[in-house]
């Protein structure tokens, strides 16, 4: 709390009076404390494959010069450390282009089925990689949601790219969409039967740079950005994700609109 203007002494009849104003700045320190740890936390992330980067070249420049298994073997590094950086920056314009422009409501008419299906279809590469099956269920007739649909597309290829990275060892991946009948709301479900994640956890997935078991997460090619991008936009659409998930059995993801 800081005071915003001196005191101010007024004379009534030979009485003092104080006026003095104050003003709450807890919630601007906070945002302020969170957008520098953010900054710090995007360098420190993009400082590591930068640093890694710049080791092999000496190492090919100097020492390696002449060994051409060292090339190849590098080469593969490299090219996965910059993969890993354009990640990174990809993941930090989606979320500065959402705050640039979380005055706009998003409002296509869009039909989940076959933008779900679109989702899956891209994914079936990664899925293949994973040796992962993708199931979708999906109701007869269309299911309409107000959205911006590229924003939505993201949501769920993060859903269910993560179901399929994280929940792997399950080998397949449930996306169920239910049409809202009866008054229901309309729900997207992604359910994997991986290793699920830990209570204590559950609540900071959605944090920007926030993983689980960072070694084990590391090796999943992740920013620790993708459910911080889900989270602002589902608030953009004024719909809820819902985590439900139990430590050896899986998780689901439940996004109600
Ligand atoms: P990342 O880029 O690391 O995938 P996310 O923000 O998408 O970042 O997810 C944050 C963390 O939540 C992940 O690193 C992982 O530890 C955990 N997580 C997300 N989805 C799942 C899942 N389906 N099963 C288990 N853990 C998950």
């Amino acid at each position: 709390i800081v005071r915003v203007a001196p005191a101010e002494i007024a004379i009534d009849g030979g009485e003092r009076l104080y006026i003095l104003s104050y003003r709450d700045i807890s919630q601007a320190r906070r945002i302020d404390r969170m957008r520098s740890d953010f900054v710090a936390n995007a360098s420190h992330e993009l400082r590591t494959p930068l640093a890694s980067l710049r080791g092999f070249i000496e190492t090919l420049q100097g020492p390696a010069r002449n060994d051409v298994k060292a090339h190849e073997k590098f080469l593969v590094i490299m090219h996965e450390q910059a993969t890993r950086m354009s990640r990174l920056v990809d993941d930090l314009l989606s979320l500065s282009r959402l705050e640039l422009k979380s005055h706009i409501a998003p409002d296509e008419k869009i039909d989940l089925a076959p933008l779900l299906g679109h989702v899956i279809d891209a994914l079936s590469p990664l899925a293949q990689d994973v040796d992962v099956t993708i199931a979708l269920n999906v109701p007869d007739g269309p299911v309409f949601v107000n959205g911006d649909r590229d924003e939505l597309i993201e949501v769920f290829e993060n859903l269910i790219e993560n179901a399929c990275k994280y929940g792997q060892e399950g080998k397949k991946v449930e996306v169920s969409l239910l049409g809202g009948e009866d008054g229901r709301p309309v729900e997207v479900a992604v359910r994997d039967f991986g290793p699920g994640i830990p209570a204590e956890h559950v609540p900071r997935i959605t944090e920007r740079f926030y993983r689980v078991n960072v070694e084990a997460s590391r090796s999943k090619k992740g920013t620790g950005l993708g459910l911080a991008i889900v989270k602002h936009i589902l608030t953009r659409h004024r719909a809820r994700m819902i985590v439900q998930s139990e430590v050896g059995k899986g998780t689901l993801f439940t996004v109600r609109f």
